[in-house]
């Protein structure tokens, strides 16, 4: 530690800083709604934090920039490459996360069919208009089926209309609001029904992409169902203090965009310039001490959490669901006040939870209670006016 920059702070700062870790530490007690895991513990790791770590460029190339996690980050893409099933020539790194990587497979796909018309459905994460918006590309939102996977007939008549042009799909491994997976056998079914053989697909994997790998019967989603990229979240179901997340691509369409930079003598083939050193470092870290062998566990506990959920809300009456292989519960809107509470995510009508691997049973046991104690109390007949 530099003394310099000890003792610095005001008896009032220091009692903020105090105050928000007791708010965090409440506030994480009641965190249902998003796929965030909290269960990990990276402290090993803390003495990293003392150095000026920076990953700029690309982390398969040297950088005049030493102070980096590289050969990090490169193992680190290798595992994800293997649980995807990559071919030989991918290439890869750590985002900042799944919008990062969806930015990325994106401007790839742009950038290798330019005149392409991107198609996403209606579930998709909000990410990606922003991102086609960045990317000033031409793009038809395709209607979804109440599920929340991709309505194939609408996706089979729009790619009719445009034949002549390349599509860009962006296909959904795991929709953000119901967990929906667009099957890949189908969409390849559609293109080949078509005739069309200049197309890209990008798989938005953020939550998925980390689960699918390590249950006995996955839905088709990674390179041996035919993508071109994939992008999945680290601090979803690994779990991490920093947001961050992995990108694949097939090295042939990043050697499209790769530019020299004489500057930090590398690579420019990522989309920031400076990047984060130490998130490489604690993805490494999970995959290291946990292996395969932990991913699947906590897979198949977690999942056991969300049957376990389902079950009991079904038993009280409410319409809870969920897809096969999937962490996230899907039910009806709540009072705003039991939302709030447990920071639960609502779309329109629909509400979710998602079991990921640190929420226990006594806090899905907690919001139930509080759900129906919620209803009852609507129910009750208001003073002055007939029950009934
Ligand atoms: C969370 C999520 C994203 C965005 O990922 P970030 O890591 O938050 O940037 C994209 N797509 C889906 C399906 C997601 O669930």
């Amino acid at each position: 530690m530099n003394a310099k920059f000890q003792g610095c702070l005001s008896h009032g700062d220091r009692r903020r800083l105090t105050t928000l870790l007791q708010t965090l530490e409440t506030e994480a007690d009641h965190f249902l709604g998003y796929p965030c895991n909290r269960a990990f513990d990276y402290s090993e790791l803390f003495p990293f934090l003392a150095y000026t770590i920076n990953n700029v460029g690309d982390p398969n190339v040297k950088s005049l920039y030493r102070l980096n996690t590289h050969e990090f980050e490169r193992e680190v893409v290798d595992f994800f490459a293997g649980q995807l099933h990559a071919p030989q020539e991918i290439w890869g790194y750590v985002t900042n996360g799944g919008t990062e990587g969806n930015l990325y497979g994106l401007y790839l796909g742009r950038e290798i069919l330019p005149q392409g018309i991107v198609y996403y459905s209606e579930d998709t994460h909000y990410s990606v208009a922003k991102i086609l918006r960045i990317l000033h590309a031409r793009s038809i939102m395709i209607k979804s089926r109440p599920d929340g996977e991709i309505d194939y007939e609408d996706l089979a008549e729009t790619l009719k209309i445009h034949r002549d042009v390349p599509p860009i799909l962006l296909v959904n491994i795991g929709t953000t609001m119901k967990g929906a997976i667009d099957n890949l056998d189908k969409i390849h079914a559609i293109l080949k029904n078509l005739a069309i053989h200049d197309f890209y697909i990008h798989a938005d994997a953020a939550l998925s992409g980390m689960i699918l790998p390590f249950v006995d019967n996955p839905q088709p989603f990674d390179f041996r169902h035919g993508i071109d990229s994939i992008a999945i979240s680290g601090h979803k179901m690994i779990g991490s203090p920093l947001p961050c997340g992995v990108v694949l691509a097939k090295k042939s369409h990043v050697r499209q965009i790769a530019r020299s930079v004489e500057y930090v003598g590398t690579l420019d083939t990522t989309i920031s310039g400076s990047r984060n050193g130490i998130t490489p470092l604690f993805l490494w870290y999970a995959i290291c001490s946990r292996g395969v062998e932990g991913f699947r566990e906590a897979v198949e506990s977690s999942l056991q959490m969300a049957r376990y959920a389902v079950d009991k809300f079904r038993q009280a009456g409410v319409d809870a669901w969920r897809h096969r292989n999937s962490l996230t519960v899907v039910f009806p809107r709540q009072a705003e006040e039991t939302l709030k509470r447990w920071q639960i995510a609502v779309h329109d009508d629909i509400a979710h939870i998602i079991t990921m691997p640190h929420v226990e049973k006594w806090q899905i046991d907690a919001l139930l209670q509080e759900m129906l104690d919620e209803t009852n109390h609507h129910r009750r007949p208001q003073p002055g006016r007939p029950a009934g």
